[in-house]
């Protein structure tokens, strides 16, 4: 079983339909395979039609932005109800941030001798909810200022760059706490991903495991051999659940090729009995993994 538990679409930054994901990853060969669009679950009613169609399990979930202890922290929240308040009260929060920004983004850039507008930012975001820096840096690329997306974050986009601008993200233990009473499995992203300032230590995974954190993302291109193997020593003395994923983006991330990593079959299991489990003791609207 081929399963890959960490992908996006143009419902944020990545550089597809959602029902192109689906299909690239059934013709991929992956068997599972979760959506996981940054702060948002716009693709999930296309992605579950393509997945019917084309006989592959997708996992419903999403990546939100969290911040711990000044560093940001992505949490992926696999099959939480969308609906439940308080995540669309985080969510919606999270949004705001990234439209706000747009505008400081772009006059710093342009202070800077860049000419781009609001509206070339806004035909690159299209009808995707979640507005981010890789937008931008699609259009710097379209106008020639740099080479690709790499290249645009290096020299702009990044923190201590012109064009960097901070905006809100949620506080990563209560992020853990309402996807979980969501119904949702919370499994940290990357968690010493590039850019991390690795706050998120053997100690401070078992602190947010008493919130309900349910696994830590192990194998992710970020991560080095000797990370993986340290991740996966803390998971299994944790008694965490160890995904391994793409992070795919299309065409907006090199070397993310979907099921370039992969999740044992034994630990997704235990990903969706935790999820049961949470989602039983919710009583919320349940969402379910899609397919056979
Ligand atoms: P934002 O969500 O606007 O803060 O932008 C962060 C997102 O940009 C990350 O989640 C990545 O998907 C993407 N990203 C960060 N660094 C790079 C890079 N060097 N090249 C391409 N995409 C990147
Ligand atoms: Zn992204
Ligand atoms: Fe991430
Ligand atoms: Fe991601």
């Amino acid at each position: 079983m081929r399963i890959d538990l960490h992908t996006h679409s143009n419902a944020s930054d990545g550089t597809q339909d959602p029902r192109v994901v689906i299909q690239l990853a059934a013709d991929t060969g992956l068997h599972v395979i979760g959506l996981t669009d940054h702060d948002s679950a716009a693709g999930w009613v296309e992605a579950s039609a393509a997945a019917l169609e084309v006989g592959i399990r997708l996992v419903p979930g999403m990546e939100i932005s969290t911040i711990h202890q000044h560093a940001g922290v992505h949490v992926l929240a696999y099959l939480p109800d969308p609906t439940y308040p308080p995540l669309m009260a985080e969510l919606g929060l999270i949004l705001d941030g990234r439209n706000g920004r747009l505008a400081a983004m772009l006059a710093q850039l342009r202070a800077a001798g860049l000419d781009i507008r609001e509206a070339e930012v806004r035909a690159q975001v299209g009808a995707a909810p979640a507005i981010g820096r890789p937008h931008i840096a699609d259009v710097l690329v379209a106008k020639g200022y740099v080479a690709d997306r790499n290249q645009a974050f290096a020299e702009w986009l990044n923190w201590g760059r012109p064009g960097y601008v901070s905006r809100y993200a949620a506080d990563t233990r209560r992020m853990v706490q309402i996807v979980t009473a969501a119904g949702g499995a919370a499994v940290i992203a990357h968690p010493w991903g590039r850019g991390s300032r690795r706050v998120l230590d053997h100690e401070t995974l078992a602190s947010l495991q008493s919130d309900g954190l349910v696994g830590i993302e192990v194998d992710h291109q970020d991560h080095a051999r000797d990370d993986r193997d340290a991740l996966r020593a803390i998971a299994r003395d944790l008694d965490l659940v160890a995904t391994g994923a793409s992070d795919f983006h299309g065409a907006g991330k090199v070397d993310h090729e979907l099921g370039c990593n992969l999740t044992d079959p034994g630990q997704f299991e235990r990903l969706l009995a935790a999820a049961a489990d949470n989602a039983s003791s919710a009583g919320l609207n349940v969402t379910a993994v899609v397919g056979s």
